[in-house]
């Protein structure tokens, strides 16, 4: 769930918070290079097999087929004259493709939202019009690209398609026609010899069960998703003519020559590519799991004064500015204890916590939240290693005793103000 107003992430048990936009940047790294990976194996099966697009035209389709029947009563049905039964079809098929849109929105908007009490609000008619907007925005679009525009949105609107050309090669296993075994082709009759003749019956259901019309017999085209169903279409006319499947198959450009010249073919899945790949998501996703093994339930950011970077006092003593940040992660208000080490005799004054030249300071900071402080530092400059000492920030969690550390600079005389 990604809450907007609250600023927070949520992943199963998992909050994260807007500093912590590098874990959405690795996950988001991780799935692209994913991507990359099973385009080099397999060619578009993403496309073909988990793209939203797909899935959604693949579901209206079915919707279609149930009511309206196969596509050849559906092109007589779309002939046919205007008729009540006519009308109730298509009006009950536009009806169900709607019902799934407006679920599609409404799923979308709860990714967003507390998804009990939102759903309750969106069914009541109880939220706002960003809310509504959205369902209904996003209602229209599902209906119109899985109902209506359907592999248009593959061919001249998704970008993906123009990239996974570059990423094949001629190992990667893409939907191929077996050339080599299909041609010559031509008409044939069940029983019939195909001595001297290719396997390929010319019955082109391979065409007519493909979602964006391509022919795959002309050789691979940017329309082809690699969805398969070309495979089961032309398999299920190989076993009518007792001919091998696989005339249409999952297949390298590699194998498709060495098959025509009757060398054996090999599938080499492992390559200098796909090992780079699989390199990479290891790396990422070690990043990803150390990191989370490493969080806190506290972030601490100190950011110094930079002008100046001190002042001196009248008693020679050196004051520095600081504003100190606190992220209290956890759901229950916290009360640390602040205390300064590495610069001998340091002490602090938090602005609205306590007195002068304090040793430690007390510091509540509410449940979920980020407090703010300022804090001045004051030392004596002989005490400094050089123009800069490393000046250590230990915040001690008062109920769990954890203690959280955090360096910054404490700059002296010698050390110039930008
Ligand atoms: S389905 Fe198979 S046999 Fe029929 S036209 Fe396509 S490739 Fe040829
Ligand atoms: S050619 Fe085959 S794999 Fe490619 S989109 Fe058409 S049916 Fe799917």
């Amino acid at each position: 769930m990604l809450d907007i107003d609250g600023r927070r992430a949520y992943f199963f048990g998992l909050e994260f918070w807007p500093q912590e936009i590098y874990f959405l940047a690795g996950l988001l790294i991780f799935v692209a290079v994913a991507l990359f990976l099973a385009t080099a194996l397999l060619g578009r099966v993403y496309c073909g097999f988990t793209c939203p697009q797909t899935m959604w035209t693949d579901l209206f389709m079915s919707v279609g087929r149930l009511i309206e029947g196969d596509r050849n009563r559906r092109l007589k049905l779309k002939n046919a004259p205007l008729s009540l039964e006519k009308i109730t079809k298509k009006a009950l098929k536009h009806f169900i493709w709607l019902v799934i849109s407006f679920f599609t929105a409404f799923t979308f908007v709860l990714y967003f939202n507390e998804a009990p009490a939102a759903a309750a609000d969106i069914l009541a008619g109880r939220v706002g019009p960003w809310a509504n907007a959205a369902v209904v925005l996003l209602t229209l679009s599902t209906y119109l690209f899985a109902g209506w525009l359907r592999e248009q949105i593959c061919i001249y609107m998704c970008p993906w398609l123009r990239f996974q050309v570059a990423m094949f090669d001629e190992d990667s296993l893409i939907v191929t026609y077996e050339e080599w075994r299909g041609e010559p082709r031509g008409k044939a009759k069940i029983g019939q010899s195909f001595d001297g003749r290719g396997h390929c019956v010319n019955c082109n259901n391979c065409v007519l069960v493909c979602p964006t019309g391509v022919d795959i017999r002309k050789g691979q085209q940017v329309a082809c998703i690699g969805c398969a169903l070309c495979i089961d279409a032309c398999d299920s006319i190989m076993d009518k003519f007792n001919l091998p499947r696989g005339l249409i198959a999952y297949d390298s450009e590699d194998n498709q020559v060495a098959r025509a010249k009757e060398r054996p073919a090999k599938i080499r899945l492992w390559r200098v590519r796909t090992f780079a790949y699989g390199a990479i998501l290891l790396l990422i996703a070690a990043f990803i799991a150390y990191n989370l093994a490493l969080r806190e339930n506290l972030e601490i950011n100190v950011q110094a004064d930079r002008a100046p970077y001190f002042v001196t006092l009248t008693d020679g003593r050196i004051r520095s500015g600081y504003t100190f940040k606190v992220v209290n992660k956890q759901r229950k208000p916290r009360t640390f204890v602040l205390s300064l080490r590495g610069v001998e005799g340091a002490v602090m004054r938090v602005i609205g916590h306590g007195g002068d030249d304090a040793a430690s300071v007390e510091l509540d900071v509410g449940a979920d939240k980020v407090g703010a402080f300022r804090v001045f530092i004051k030392a004596d400059p002989k005490k400094l290693s050089g123009k800069s000492a490393l000046i250590v920030f230990a915040l001690k969690d008062k109920e769990s005793g954890e203690t959280f550390r955090h360096n910054a600079m404490l700059h002296g005389p010698g050390r110039k103000t930008p």
